[in-house]
């Protein structure tokens, strides 16, 4: 279903016939991490081809994204990325990999609100139309606030209400009651709320007005490069294995060594950044095993996903109709994970009772499963029809252009 929020696609037209070549311009502040950018970056290609400008305040890490996107960069001081903060202030904090302990969390969100009042000046001279920021970009939020710009957010994840029960029951769980402040951050309802999840997938979706739009999965055409022969592997099925980019579990890739080596699968197992293949010692010779490898393209010829469970990584997967067995390690992913099997999408696998039987048997249910097939192949459809691209940027515009008028 469309969002109802703006009258957009004819105001767009008009728009621009009566102002002539006047187009708009938009800020992104979002969180410097794959999973927060890659979604934007592809709403970034299409209001450039549509002619507006995009400037992205981002870190260095993301310059080649942004440029391919066709947007400008604002290259900002590593320390406003997180896990960079983490890394060269607080490396104890990056020793659990579930999250940083609050006072650590606090303390960043903190330096780095204080560390935005630098960027005030430049950030006006903008003269933007609107603002799109990730709720976890607090210091992208604090400049936007002091400016008082025209926002919009952008949830990568679930969206996040105050009397979502389902929600809340996790949040009882994932966080201590000091913790739980934090959460502010995710209840801030702008003008218009972009959410990358369909709404079917959303918990407790009838409690979001109609300031938010659960457009679904921003997929895009990312080229990275890689030597996976993929056209040249389809003779055996593939079995594709991720636990993202930020995790990494030895302990689990040795279970999967156990459960798939030397059967009929080829493996693509993506043991992220910080895992060398060296310490991994002798792997199985149907696995194809790299640091990093084109997802989408993957995924495209994949008969089968393990995943972590993150919310890019299972949109990502629905929207190509592949099942998937979730093993969630932190943060959201045991509520993906959960919503996937309740929605008969997928199973998921606790990570603590992970055995090699247990991977095995998830793999072969979730690629045997007729119901799961014919669920995907609805879920897929629906998501495609919703042409999230387009709706999203339709929807910035119409707010940008509210804006302009007044
Ligand atoms: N990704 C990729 N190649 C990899 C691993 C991940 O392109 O080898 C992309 C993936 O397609 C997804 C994002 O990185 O868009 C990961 O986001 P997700 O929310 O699934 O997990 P995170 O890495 O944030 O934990």
């Amino acid at each position: 279903m469309l969002y109802q929020g703006f009258s957009k696609i004819k105001l767009n037209e008009n728009f621009y016939k009566q102002n002539g070549e006047m187009h708009m311009k938009y800020l992104f502040f979002i969180m410097p991490a794959f999973g927060h950018m890659n979604p934007t970056l592809t709403v970034a290609e299409e209001l450039v081809r549509r002619g507006d400008e995009v400037v992205y305040y981002t870190t260095a890490d993301f310059t080649d994204g942004v440029k391919k996107s066709g947007a400008e960069i604002q290259v900002v001081d590593p320390i406003f990325n997180p896990l960079h903060y983490f890394q060269k202030e607080h490396p104890e904090a990056l020793q659990s990999i579930t999250k940083p302990p609050i006072h650590l969390m606090t303390q960043y969100m903190n330096e780095a609100r204080l560390k935005a009042h630098e960027l005030i000046d430049q950030v006006k001279a903008e003269k933007a139309d609107v603002a799109v920021y990730d709720p976890m970009c607090v210091w992208g939020k604090e400049i936007i606030y002091t400016l008082d710009l025209p926002a919009a957010t952008f949830y990568s994840s679930f969206a996040f209400h105050k009397e979502a029960t389902t929600l809340q029951k996790w949040v009882d769980q994932y966080f201590l009651p000091e913790e739980k402040q934090i959460l502010h951050l995710f209840t801030v309802a702008e003008k218009l709320n972009i959410v990358s999840t369909p709404k079917q997938f959303q918990y407790d979706a009838e409690l979001f007005d109609h300031r938010y739009a659960f457009v679904g999965p921003l997929i895009s055409n990312r080229h990275v490069p890689s030597d996976i022969p993929l056209e040249s592997l389809s003779s055996r099925p593939i079995l594709y294995i991720s636990l993202g980019t930020i995790l990494s579990n030895v302990d689990f890739y040795q279970n999967c060594f156990e459960a798939f080596g030397d059967t009929h699968w080829q493996v693509i197992l993506n043991v992220g950044p910080r895992t060398s293949i060296e310490e991994l010692g002798s792997t199985p010779q149907n696995f194809m095993i790299r640091p990093f490898v084109p997802q989408l393209e993957v995924l495209k010829h994949a008969d089968v996903f393990i995943s972590h469970g993150g919310m890019n990584s299972i949109m990502e997967a629905l929207w190509f109709g592949v099942p998937t067995v979730a093993i969630p390690q932190s943060s959201d992913q045991p509520l993906v994970a959960e919503r996937l099997t309740q929605l008969g999408l997928g199973e998921s696998i606790q990570p603590d009772q992970v055995t090699p039987e247990q991977l095995r048997e998830s793999v072969d249910r979730v690629s045997q499963s007729e119901t799961v097939r014919v669920n995907l192949l609805a879920m897929s459809q629906s998501m495609q029809e919703a042409n999230p691209v387009q709706q999203t940027a339709d929807l910035l515009q119409s707010l940008a252009q509210q804006h302009a008028v007044k």
